[in-house]
């Protein structure tokens, strides 16, 4: 018996996609899109040219699924990991469950609506096709004890649809998903010039700044700094969260961090039942305060 595991190459995600298919029976064995670190027991590195084509990848993965006949197929909780698989469900005519946090035989436990609700679902199919739950799993590291390499058999349609341009984010610094620490602004900071001493903390905490959706829909910031369900997923080890409100839709972006201090002047604001710490004042007068004291302490 063996289990699948979609590993996309430098991808935290796929390593805890590798997690979730360890807690399966059977052999892993992993599907690259060229060479990468997977602590799996055989990689199949697919040589495919080009940039990244879901078609292309779901036929490699398909291609391998059929050599093997695992009794399940893994991908990473990613946007990536999502599409490719969709896209192997269609050609296998097969159910997928994505955002699963747990498998018990046919039975599965999944995240819905941003993990604000968990869904026991059962999948009947062979094989079972899962998306991991973003931050569900510590991820695997180590290296494959084996590797192979192939490649797939594609038709111009596999490549139809493919990246034709990479445009990165003008933040200039730490990108949002990376950063170690995020400062974020909502409502509160009442304006896009009052951004100017969120960018002044992060700069100095080597961080990103990040928002709300009601920031980036008023034009404050760009869409690529919006963290929620419908933004960007975080996993900082400090997320600094000013005048945000914590609906679910924000918090399902930030609660991959591993601590939360809140700011907001409102005592009963539901981001302080998601916070380590909590400051309840103008985020105006505490925000440039911090700074300060970091400034102090680091005697410039
Ligand atoms: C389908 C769907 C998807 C969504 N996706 C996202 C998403 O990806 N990300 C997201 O963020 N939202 C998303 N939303 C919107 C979400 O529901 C909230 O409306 C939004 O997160 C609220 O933003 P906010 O906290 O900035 O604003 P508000 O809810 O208005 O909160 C502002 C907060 O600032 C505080 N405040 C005001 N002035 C100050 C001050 N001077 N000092 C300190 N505190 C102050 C207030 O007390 C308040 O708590 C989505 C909604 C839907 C329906």
């Amino acid at each position: 018996m063996s289990v699948l595991v979609l590993i996309e190459p430098n991808d935290e995600l796929s390593l805890q996609a590798v997690t979730l298919a360890r807690s399966l029976d059977g052999e892993v064995h992993g599907v690259s899109v060229g060479a990468t670190d997977a602590p799996v027991d055989v990689l199949h590195i697919a040589e495919i040219d080009g940039s990244y084509a879901p078609g292309a990848w779901a036929a490699a993965v398909v291609q391998v699924v059929e050599g093997l006949a695992p009794s399940a197929v893994v991908a990473p909780g990613s946007d990536r990991g999502n599409e490719v698989l969709a896209h192997v469900a269609a050609r296998l005519d097969l159910p997928m469950a994505a955002n699963v946090i747990d498998v018990r035989g046919d039975e599965v436990t999944r995240q819905r609506w941003g993990g604000t609700l968990l869904e026991e679902a059962r999948v009947h199919s062979d094989p079972k096709l899962f998306t991991a739950a973003p931050f569900a799993f510590a991820p695997s590291n180590g290296a494959a004890s084996s590797t192979e390499s192939f490649a797939p058999a594609l038709y111009d349609a596999d490549t139809a649809v493919h990246v034709v341009e990479t445009v990165s984010a003008s933040t200039g610094g730490v990108s949002l998903a990376d950063a170690k620490v995020v400062v974020s602004g909502g409502r509160g900071v009442g304006s896009s010039e009052g951004f100017a001493i969120l960018e002044e903390l992060a700069a100095l905490l080597d961080g990103a700044v990040g928002c709300s959706r009601v920031v980036t829909s008023a034009g404050w910031r760009p869409h690529a700094d919006q963290v929620g369900q419908t933004g960007t997923k975080v996993s900082p080890d400090l997320y600094i969260a000013c005048g945000i409100s914590g609906a679910t839709q924000h918090i399902a972006g930030c609660k991959g961090a591993k601590k939360l201090l809140a700011i907001n002047d409102d005592p009963e604001a539901t981001i302080f039942s998601h916070a380590d710490y909590a400051v309840i004042g103008n985020l105006h007068e505490i925000v440039p305060a911090i700074t300060a004291e970091l400034r102090k302490a680091r005697g410039a």
